[in-house]
């Protein structure tokens, strides 16, 4: 083991070789605190050449490796097991960017960049780089990528995957695939790019990534509706979907149980109207044109929405701080209902068009089984992305009820699987998921998972028990 560790310190530098427990703990623990690992070492390369070195050492001396970006994954994908056999293969020294094409609207990055570097250089070259969720000053594109993230964006520009035109990677054997072709269009095979994406580093790490870039938008507007039903929401999808195309960047679905939360915890957010309804929607549009083009776009859907009986009432932000405001009654629901207490969070997928329906069946159903449990649901309804959360009836310590995880997960999943929908909608399998999913994917689906890591990976040493 020793003889392994010297030669990891000759291929990158001892320095970067860490095997003191103080230096090793940040990255042993995963981000909500719930689960630390052991590991041999961290080693923390800093080129695609050293991670190749990193990687052959690894494989002759089968030693298993854990790749991780920021490590804000949720869950527990980016720490090592208990066995402490495995190594912790950090990103974070790998932080460059490498090339800029506006014309070809690409950027070429290491993959050890922070979301937030990426969306700042995007921005000083003009161009706009869409991916941004919660984590974006500490998560890593290398990571982005790995779990095909999410976030505020995928309405309009797509997850991580649709904003990937190229990858360069090192494979479980410690070889260079230099895939970083900034095109478009490019049917020569099958598509390799597309297989280490989302695959939460279990068939090799991804070093380096040509991302795709947009034009800035103009003008940004946010107007929040309310509403009777979630049917009304949906409806508003489709509306809003035919007068504003493109335009139309945001659309995240809350309930007004989610927001008197807020107000209960963070008085000073208070709903904007003077009554409570049901539910509520908060629109963006992004408009290439400008403020007035996007005013009148936006003035003409609300309309059209009142006099059609979809929407009761909605403002719009009038200024970026009352927008602001707007977003935070979405951001802090999360934060509330924490405050609330213990709760049980679900973070699933449904084809957009069911969702209403999904919602009242599945309500009902945890309705019977648990008396008085209370629906925490909001998310990114034009994706078909719903955080469905519930928290315990009052009166029912948190403890108690979170011991019934298990059978509540049964519940929602088992809905979720009846309507074709997916239990993980962004945050992928990692270690937390890998059992339950079995329940819910057919032996042949299973089975060609299988096979891909079989062929790519077949000593099983990236991160293992993870995924599968
Ligand atoms: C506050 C908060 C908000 C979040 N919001 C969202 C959201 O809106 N949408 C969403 O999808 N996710 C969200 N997440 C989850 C998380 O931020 C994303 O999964 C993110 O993409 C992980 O990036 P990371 O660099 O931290 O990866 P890590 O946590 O380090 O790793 C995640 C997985 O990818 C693998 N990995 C990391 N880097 C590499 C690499 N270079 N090569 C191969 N494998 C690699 C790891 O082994 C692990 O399996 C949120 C997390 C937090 C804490």
């Amino acid at each position: 083991m020793n003889n392994f560790l010297d030669l990891c310190r000759a291929a990158i530098g001892a320095p970067y070789v860490i095997t003191n427990e103080a230096d090793m703990a940040p990255y042993l623990t995963d981000w909500r605190r719930r689960f630390t690992g052991r590991a041999q070492a961290i080693l923390r390369p800093g080129s695609v050449e050293e991670v190749a070195a990193l990687v052959k050492l690894c494989s002759e001396a089968r030693v298993p490796v854990v790749p991780q970006g920021g490590n804000t994954g949720l869950v527990l994908g980016s720490v090592p097991d208990d066995s402490g056999r495995e190594v912790v293969l950090s990103l974070g020294r790998m932080n460059r960017i490498r090339a800029v094409d506006v014309i070809n609207n690409t950027m070429t990055v290491d993959a050890g960049c922070i979301l937030a570097q990426i969306q700042n250089a995007a921005a000083e070259a003009g161009r706009l780089f869409p991916l941004s969720l919660g984590a974006e000053g500490s998560c890593t594109i290398g990571g982005n990528l790995s779990t095909n993230a999410g976030g505020t964006g995928v309405l309009r520009y797509g997850n991580t995957r649709e904003l990937c035109l190229g990858l360069e990677v090192v494979t479980p054997q410690g070889e260079i695939w230099n895939g970083l072709r900034g095109l478009r269009k490019d049917n020569t095979g099958y598509d390799l790019r597309d297989l280490f994406i989302g695959a939460e580093g279990t068939l090799g790490i991804i070093t380096g990534a040509v991302i795709k870039l947009f034009p800035q938008p103009k003008a940004q507007l946010t107007a929040l509706a309310a509403m009777q039903t979630t049917d009304n929401a949906l409806a508003l999808l489709t509306l809003a979907q035919q007068r504003c195309g493109a335009t139309l960047t945001g659309f995240e679905l809350m309930s007004q149980f989610c927001l008197e939360l807020v107000a209960k915890h963070y008085p000073q957010m208070q709903l904007p109207f003077p009554q409570p309804y049901p539910q509520y929607v908060l629109l963006e549009l992004s408009d290439s044109e400008s403020e007035e083009h996007a005013m009148e776009t936006l003035e003409s859907l609300i309309t059209s929405a009142l006099e059609e009986d979809v929407i009761q009432d909605a403002v719009v932000a009038g200024s970026i701080a009352q927008s602001r405001a707007l977003w935070d009654l979405r951001e802090h629901i999360t934060l509330a209902q924490a405050d609330e207490g213990k709760n049980i969070k679900h973070d699933v997928s449904v084809p957009i068009s069911r969702i209403g329906d999904f919602i009242r069946e599945t309500d009902a159903s945890l309705a019977e089984q648990f008396p008085g449990i209370q629906m925490v649901t909001f998310g990114h309804l034009g994706d078909g992305n719903l955080h469905y959360n519930v928290s315990p009836p009052v009166g029912v310590p948190a403890d108690e009820f979170i011991n019934r995880q298990h059978e509540v997960n049964q519940v929602v999943h088992d809905s979720v699987n009846s309507y074709n929908g997916s239990i993980s909608a962004e945050h992928g399998l990692g270690a937390l998921k890998r059992e339950e999913v079995k329940q819910y994917k057919s032996d042949v689906e299973m089975r060609l998972m299988r096979t891909i890591k079989q062929a790519l990976d077949p000593l099983q040493l990236m991160n293992p028990g993870k995924v599968l």
